[in-house]
């Protein structure tokens, strides 16, 4: 095996990223747009709105009518959301009109019906009108022609109620990449099965899984293989055409870890392998034929920390979308000791403080094998190679871990 330094964090990321190319593109409806993420400005197809409309339910006058209140005028005939009134307004005319209604002709100003009285089929105005007022000019949302949404936009559904009124039925996204990935361990079983003598149950196939998903892709869990070569091999050949392979375990230096060794075999061409962090130092990154080949630790703290880092990015570039992770900065609980010579990813809890930076407070034991403690966290507080000690109260860079 080839002996290489540690990488940073910061170039392994940038490393896999520039590696890989997004997926090819592909229109789905709109119910299932969310989420997904825009390969193509989508353009709207039509004027929003498509003439000038009433904004509020009430009557359509010309303003000048009312300027000496209260103003008496006739009611002439009645506009409702979906219907019009076809003739001109004439002086001294008012039409009954209710919200999204086109403005008749000859008005220029919605009185709100809580400002008038009816008498039969008179109106009194009871307070002068401004010209304009509750219209909502034809194209004040949008126009035909105009960019409505950014290539690269994660759908929210707010996008997906704009494509719609743009009258776009279908958007153009990025496909979603399928992520193989299988567990390696002779000691693992699967979670709702009792466990043997000396064994445990996986908890990275699920996590990873979860993972994929919420970063839009498409997990395909290979299960659980035993440390065993021919095992490894039979599951990356199982892979097929998925976009990325993610082995678990197995990636470090025991007599027992073999994903490496097993793999090379089939080809595998090792990018890099053990990068300068904590939790997590050894990483895989490479490809096995076509297809990229990340190997995460089997420590399940670690997996899904080095997932966060370095597989959640590599889903979003494989969409076309922006890969940045959002650290932000928070104020330090309690005392971190100064840092060795690895990027060190703290898990803290998150506290939101109004009016301040938010408290980053530091678990107590920061052991790699413990999901209580990451499932408690709300962020990791980002400690670069050789921090000095910091203090309680000290601004640290964090990166959260729940929306
Ligand atoms: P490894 O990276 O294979 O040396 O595994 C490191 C530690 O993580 C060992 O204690 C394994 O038992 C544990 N581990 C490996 N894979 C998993 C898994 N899928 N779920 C839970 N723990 C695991
Ligand atoms: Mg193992």
């Amino acid at each position: 095996m080839p002996q290489q330094p540690l990488l940073p964090v910061g170039e392994a990321r940038a490393r896999i990223l520039a590696s890989l190319r997004p997926t090819q593109t592909e229109n789905v409806p709109l119910s299932e747009a969310a989420g997904r993420v825009l390969a193509e400005e989508a353009i709207a197809r039509r004027t929003q709105p498509p003439a000038d409309l009433s904004a509020m339910d009430g009557y359509a006058v010309k303003a000048a009518d009312t300027s000496l209140t209260p103003a008496r005028l006739k009611v002439a005939g009645e506009a409702p959301a979906g219907g019009a009134y076809t003739e001109e307004l004439k002086s001294g005319q008012a039409v009954r009109i209710f919200t999204g209604a086109p403005l008749p002709r000859g008005a220029d100003a919605i009185v709100i019906q809580e400002d008038t009285a009816r008498e039969g089929d008179i109106v009194v105005v009871q307070e002068a009108a401004a010209p304009g007022q509750h219209i909502r000019e034809v194209g004040l949302d949008f126009r035909t022609g105009d960019p409505g949404l950014p290539a690269g936009q994660k759908l929210s559904p707010a996008d997906i109620a704009l494509a719609a009124a743009m009258n776009l039925a279908t958007l153009n996204v990025y496909r979603r990449p399928v992520i193989a990935f299988f567990s390696t361990g002779n000691e693992l079983v699967p979670p709702g099965t009792e466990p043997g003598p000396n064994q445990i149950v996986s908890s990275n196939n699920a996590g990873i899984c979860a993972l994929v998903q919420e970063a839009g892709g498409e997990p395909l869990d290979l299960g659980i293989v035993a440390d065993d070569e021919e095992a490894i091999r039979e599951a990356a050949k199982r892979a097929g055409h998925a976009d990325m392979l993610v082995t678990l375990g197995g990636a470090s230096v025991g007599d027992h870890d073999l994903v490496q060794s097993a793999l090379t075999p089939l080809g595998l061409d090792i990018d890099f392998w053990k990068i300068a962090m904590r939790p997590g130092k050894p990483l895989i990154y490479g490809r096995l034929g076509e297809m990229p080949l990340l190997g995460l630790p089997g420590n399940p703290v670690s997996a899904l920390v080095c997932a966060t880092l370095f597989l959640k990015p590599a889903i979003q570039r494989f969409q076309g979308g922006e890969t940045e992770l959002h650290t932000m900065p928070a104020r330090l609980g309690s005392a971190l000791p100064a840092n060795a010579a690895r990027e060190d990813y703290v898990r803290a809890t998150l506290d939101h403080i109004h009016g301040e930076l938010p408290l980053a407070t530091p678990a107590s034991i920061q052991d790699s094998s413990m999901l209580s403690v990451l499932a408690r966290a709300g962020c990791l507080i980002v400690r670069p190679p050789h921090a000095k000690e910091a203090k309680a109260g000290e601004i640290v860079t964090v990166l959260p871990l729940r929306a």
